[in-house]
């Protein structure tokens, strides 16, 4: 379920203005109207009101040059300002048709001149929020009317998701919102940036193995204080004192048990470390 009332936006109505969808199972689409009229408070409130009177409401009533924002009915719901394509009703296609009067002329594209804020990214996020897509399934908005680059291609219509102008809907003959830029659009409202992937455990910078004669000179080294805590790690216990500094007999034995515990026997498990046994400890450099 997505949003149904916008945050931020002023109710305008009595808040009912259609009705169940009717094929909820088809993909989510807005469509963009522009009013034919102009923009700021005075006109905002009498196109609402017109609109209201008329019976033709959208479901959400936009000011370019203010970003403010009126809502008349849940986006769950149809909204009445596109006409049927014969018996396909039209306001009624897809899990929602969220459709988006904006205060503006279509010969005069809103998107050369407006400001878009908070609302317009809330208005966006709402209908993200129904799963549609950022994308013009039609293809090109018309540049004027009957223009025959702006498609309305039943079958897109009913099967494709994403962002429509009334120029693009089946059975209307309106050519708004005009030429919009429909990359401004999206770059209006971003998307939240990607949440950062979980940091990775950082991998850990192993200690070369020394060789074995090394340990048989009785070092007395942090690498053996390394090497003994990783083997505690592993679940060595007869540590009495230690471990390191320095290479005892304490050590040796306490190798031992991990080349005995990797299944080495006899002079294999004799507690001096060797390379395999060593790269298997996985001791960290210090
Ligand atoms: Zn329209």
């Amino acid at each position: 379920m997505g949003t149904i009332w916008i945050p931020g936006a002023e109710r305008l109505g009595d808040g009912s203005i259609g009705g169940a969808m009717d094929s909820p199972s088809k993909p989510g689409r807005a469509t963009w109207h522009s009013t034919e009229s102009g923009a700021g408070n005075a006109s905002f409130n009498a196109v609402a009101a017109y609109l209201i009177r008329i019976g033709a409401e959208p479901h959400v009533l936009y000011d370019p040059t203010t970003d403010r924002l009126g809502q008349f009915g849940p986006l769950n719901q149809s909204a009445r300002a596109l006409r049927n394509d014969g018996a396909t009703r039209t306001n009624r296609t897809g899990k929602v048709n969220i459709q988006i009067e904006v205060l503006a002329r279509a010969a005069t594209p809103f998107t050369a001149y407006w400001k878009p804020g908070k609302n317009f990214r809330a208005l966006m996020a709402a209908i993200r929020s129904w799963g549609v897509p950022d994308r013009f399934p039609m293809g090109a908005l018309a540049g004027r009317y009957a223009d025959p680059a702006a498609k309305r291609t039943r079958s897109v219509w009913l099967d494709q998701g994403g962002h429509y102008g009334h120029c693009n809907v089946p059975g209307n003959d309106h050519w708004d919102p005009g030429k919009i830029s429909v990359s401004a659009l999206f770059a209006a409202a971003p998307v939240g940036a990607p949440k950062p992937a979980p940091a990775k455990p950082q991998p850990v910078a192993l200690a070369p193995f020394p060789g074995t004669a090394w340990f048989k000179y009785e070092p007395r080294s942090p690498l053996i204080t390394a090497m003994g805590r990783r083997l505690v790690a592993e679940g060595y216990r007869g540590y009495k004192q230690g471990p390191g500094p320095k290479w005892t007999e304490a050590d040796r034995a306490a190798y031992a048990w991990w080349q005995r515990k990797l299944g080495y026997s006899g002079s294999d498990a004799d507690g001096w470390p060797g390379a395999s046994s060593w790269a298997k400890l996985r001791v960290p450099k210090s």
